[in-house]
Formats: structure tokens, sequence, C-alpha cells
């Protein structure tokens, strides 16, 4: 069995699903208000028999479980896979890079080199970059900062960056890799920054990874980024660490802000153990790299909703941490960039009140309810319990028990009582980040030998690609299935599709090839077969849709679902019915189609 099937095997969806959902049975499924989007009746659904979930309200997608945790956390196929199969106590095949990957990077990192000082030049000495300097120069930046961070211009020109680097002996394709190009759908490439102000970004031993970029008006996005590379991966990067990991050391604490501003003001202000996270909170990469340097980390995070949001998930890397986490409180609208900038002695008074991240979030969550109300009582309840459930530390857990039941004033018996309902999410959420389980019986697999075959043909006969524009990624169930699928459309062979996709697919990849193989077939039989694949990988989608739908639809029904909410699911329904109809149309028109299946 390979490793990814043995992930699969281990991992329950609902245990995974239901730490970041509050789900309740529906006949054989379950069903939560969605995670993903805002919503007041639940349209989001899990089903255990088929280890998927599907969300019929705005999202209308769905998937397994690492389709779940890829849109949940934002992660790559690989790290949503990693992050699984740590929690199921699975090796997989390691992401080390063989020789050549490594040259690869070696360039990556000189072409960033080459890029980070030739923006440096352009914003000290080009008389385009004027403008850049004023607002440096307005946010209160030191000739020192400036240097010390390498900070930088990008003309607003399509190809200057382009015929600098190529001048200097950088291949057109180093670039591109580097994501410091862009490529058109013609085919021609252009400079991808343009324009900007340039924050070359750096790992902990000081290499040009990749870049931020802030605009110089009032344009959207504010911000951009290096694309994804081999040396740029953004939920592993923490800006400044570079500069700053020796003083956390030394200091035994980091502080953890949010954005490139932030950090450089805090660094000239002499806070000098100040990294920024690329985000709106860490993650768990993020999380383990700090942990070698300092397992005190203080978060100085923009007090706004998806901030809060943030810390929540960050809750549960207390446990990695084996540590707990504090947050500098700042005023209403400000960020540690302002506060800085203001008054540093304002600063550092908040920086020594720091709060633990509970009783921040205790804080937060109660400003806004009356809690001499049962609603508002229970719904602090709902919302906290399930953060104290998370923390491992039997200690630490009794004390926000204590400070949960002295404020809603509800005796210690009771809130106990709904923790230990809670168990079962208490243990799993641990898991999560710690421990991995391990006991589980395995479950039969899901099959999805069809998608296989379909994946088989095309990767096999190059040629189907062409033919076939249509078919759409929401067809494959299976993430690493659909993960290949993906990857195929950007590369051109199969041994660039294997350095494309993650180690831990190479073997599923391999099976795949090898499953099919025809040699005395003509072109004209290959793609019939393939179409009719095809075909039968959409219908199946659609009746898996349907499906469930007609199942959520009887659930409605009995338990007396509200007039509206049926008119809704109804609604829903028409599409993928006409679509299954439309489909049986086809089929008949070509009747040779049902008979090229394996
Ligand atoms: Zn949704």
């Amino acid at each position: 069995m390979s490793a990814i099937d043995e992930v699969k095997q281990k991992i329950d969806i609902v245990d995974v699903i239901g730490q970041y959902a509050a789900l309740k049975k529906a006949g054989r499924n379950l069903t939560a208000l969605c995670p993903f989007h805002s919503e007041k009746h639940p349209s989001f659904f899990v089903y255990p028999e088929q280890q998927s979930w599907h969300c019929f309200g705005a999202c209308n997608t769905g998937g397994d479980v690492f389709a779940f945790v890829m849109k949940k956390e934002g992660l790559e196929f690989g790290e949503a896979l990693r992050m699984l199969a740590q929690r199921a106590g699975v090796t997989l095949p390691s992401r080390v890079a063989p020789e050549e990957r490594k040259e690869e990077k070696e360039e990556l990192y000189q072409v960033n080199e080459a890029a980070a000082l030739y923006f440096h030049n352009l914003l000290l000495n080009a008389t385009a970059s004027a403008k850049a300097r004023n607002y440096i120069e307005k946010r209160g930046f030191t000739a020192k900062t400036i240097t010390d961070f390498q900070l930088g211009f990008s003309l607003d020109s399509w190809d200057a960056l382009k015929l600098y680097l190529g001048e200097r002996g950088h291949s057109e394709e180093t670039m591109l890799t580097a994501g410091l190009l862009i490529k058109a759908e013609d085919g021609r490439t252009y400079d991808r920054f343009r324009g900007k102000l340039m924050f070359p970004i750096r790992d902990i031993r000081g290499r040009v990874t990749g870049f931020g970029a802030r605009v110089l008006d009032d344009s959207l996005p504010k911000y951009v980024n290096s694309p994804q590379t081999s040396t740029f991966d953004k939920s592993g990067t923490l800006y400044g660490i570079d500069r700053a990991a020796a003083e956390i050391r030394k200091q035994d604490k980091a502080i953890i802000m949010e954005g490139y501003m932030d950090v450089i003001m805090a660094h000239q202000n002499g806070i000098t153990n100040a990294i920024a996270s690329m985000g709106t909170a860490i993650t768990e990469t993020q999380a383990n790299t700090l942990k070698k340097l300092s397992r005190n980390l203080i978060l100085a995070l923009d007090a706004d909703a998806a901030g809060e949001e943030a810390m929540l998930r960050t809750v549960g890397y207390e446990n990695i941490l084996n540590a707990e986490m504090r947050v500098i409180v700042l005023p209403e609208g400000k960020d540690p960039d302002d506060v800085i900038r203001e008054d540093i002695s304002n600063w550092q008074s908040l920086a020594n009140t720091a709060v633990p991240l509970i009783d921040f979030l205790f804080e937060k969550t109660t400003v806004k309810l009356d809690l001499t109300t049962a609603r508002d009582k229970s719904g602090a309840v709902d919302r906290l319990l399930p953060i104290v459930a998370a923390i491992n530390d039997p200690i630490r857990q009794a004390h926000y028990l204590q400070k949960l039941a002295a404020m809603v004033k509800v005796d210690m018996n009771t809130i106990k009582a709904s923790l230990s309902r809670l168990k079962p999410t208490t243990s799993r959420r641990k898991t999560l980040v710690s421990k991995p389980a391990v006991t589980r019986p395995l479950r039969p697999m899901a099959s999805n030998s069809r998608e296989e075959y379909c994946l088989a043909l095309l990767l096999q006969y190059p040629e189907l690609r062409s033919q076939q524009p249509d078919l759409s990624p929401e067809y494959f169930e299976s993430s690493e299935n659909r993960e290949i699928f993906n990857a195929w459309q950007e590369v051109s062979d199969i041994l660039s599709l294997r350095e494309r996709i993650d180690p831990a697919i190479h073997e599923h990849l391999d099976a795949i090839i090898k499953s099919v193989v025809y040699k005395t077939l003509s072109s004209t039989d290959i793609e019939r077969r393939y179409t009719a694949c095809i075909l039968e990988l959409e219908k199946q989608y659609y009746r898996n849709f349907e499906a469930r739908r007609g199942e959520i639809f009887a659930q409605e029904v009995e338990s007396g679902g509200k007039g509206a909410d049926i008119a809704r699911l109804q609604k829903e329904g028409i599409e993928p019915s006409t679509k299954l109809k439309e489909l049986d149309a086809h089929k008949k028109r070509n009747p040779s189609l049902g008979r090229t299946r394996r």
C-alpha cells in the first residue's frame, strides 16, 4: 500500500472537518454551517461513507479530506498531505532535493540576489524612483534602514529587469522559474514587478528567496509577492528572520507582526526580534521554525476581524510550542508600524503588558456580549469551550475552565459536563497538531479506478490533451488524481510531471502509468475510449451531486424544514438533473461510447 493510501485509511474526514466546523448528524451524513462562507442555514455536508464533503451554498464545491484541508488552511496538495500524514503517523517519502534541484535552487538565489541589487540601486539613484523615495521618507525610514533591508524600486517597464538580468547572463527560463517574469498566453514574457516598492525576502541564511512589492498609489492589491517557487513558500516564510534570528535566540522571545513595514519600523527602533508572518497569523511551518529559536512568541497582529479569526487558529500551535503565546493588544485601527512611529515608549509599555493569547480571545469574544442573558452566556460557552478543550496542559485547561465558569456565572460542574460532551473533539484537536492517532482500524478504501483510467490514457497519449478542454479538475474526487491532472496541464512530459508533484504521490503516479498500455489501438480508438471515460466521470460527478442533494432534501422535509429552505434546495437541484439528462442524450447519440470501459 502506498503512503498516501495509508494516510487516507487512517484519517477520518469527520474527525478532521469536526475541528473546523460544528458537525451535526443529518441522516447518514453530517451537516454544518459552511466553514468557507458565511451563512445562516447549513449547506455544508460531510459524507462519511465516501469520505467526502460538499458545500451546496455559495462555494458549490467539494472533494476529499485533502481538498478540505487545502482550502481551509490555504495549502498546496503536498503540504496538506504532509499535515495529515503527520497526524496519521505515516512517514512520507521526503522532499529531499536531488542534486539537480539544488543547482536549480542555487541559480534562483543568484538571480534573485542580482534582481534585489538592481532594484536597490534604482531606488537610490534613478530619477524614475522619486515617488518611491518620497514615500519611504514619509514613512520615516532612515538611509541605514533602506540599506539594511535593501529596499528597492522596480521601473514601470515591461522588460527593464529582463533585459538587465539577460545582459548579465541569466537565462529567461531561470527568471521565469524565479517568478521574476510572467509568461503571457502568446508565450511572450514580461517583468512581474513594475513601478513598485520592492522588499527582498530572505531566508534564515540570508539568501533572497523571493520578493514582496508594494504599489505607490491607492490601487489594489496593495501588495504582491513572488509566486510559489522552489525557494519561496509563503506559508513557511518569515520576513526579517535573517536579521532577527540571533536576537530572538538571545532574548528568547520573538515578536510576530503582519507586514514588511511593521518589521522594518520595529528594527529601526531597536526592536530587533521582530519578524512578519506574511499573513494574518502564523502557520504550523512557521511555528516549527520559530520553536527552534524560542518558544516565547508574542503576536502583534492588526486587531481587525481577520486577525482575530487567525488567532483562533493559532491556539492549536501552543501545543507545538509547549508554551503559552501572548498578544500585544494594539489600539483600535492601528498597526505596529503606527504605534512604534508615534511613540516608542507607548509601544514598550504595550509590549510589557502582552496578555496570554487565550485571555485575549476570552476578552474579544465576550466584549460584545451581555453575560447576564442566557443566550449570550451560552454563546460565550459555545465559542470559548472548544478553545479551552484544545489546551493540552491540564493545569492551564483547568485555569481557563474556572475562568469561563466565573465569567458566565455557571457552576464548574455544568461547564465540565459540557467539556466532556466535547471530549471526542478534544482529543481530535490535540492530535491535529501533536501526537498522531495510530490505533484507528483501517477502513476499506473508496476506489477511483475510473478516474485513474482516464488519467492513464491522458498521460500516455499527450495528444489527448487537446481533445477535451472541458474536463474539469472537479470531476476528480480524489485529490491526488486532481493534483496529477492539474500538474499535467503545466508540463509536457512525464519526467517533468514527476518533478512537479509531491514525491509522496510518485508511487501512485507510477501505478497509473503502468495500469494501461495499448500498443495496437489506433489513435481513433484511443480517442473514443478517452471521450467515453470522461463522459462517465462527468456523469459520476453529477450523479453524486444529485444523490446527495436528494438526501438533503428528504432530510429537510422529514425535519419539517421551512418552505423557503425547501424551495432553495429544489432550485439548486435543477442544474444537475438537466445536466444528467444532457449527458444521457449524448450517450444515446454515440452508442459506442458506453462499451469502452475497461
Ligand atoms: Zn460554502
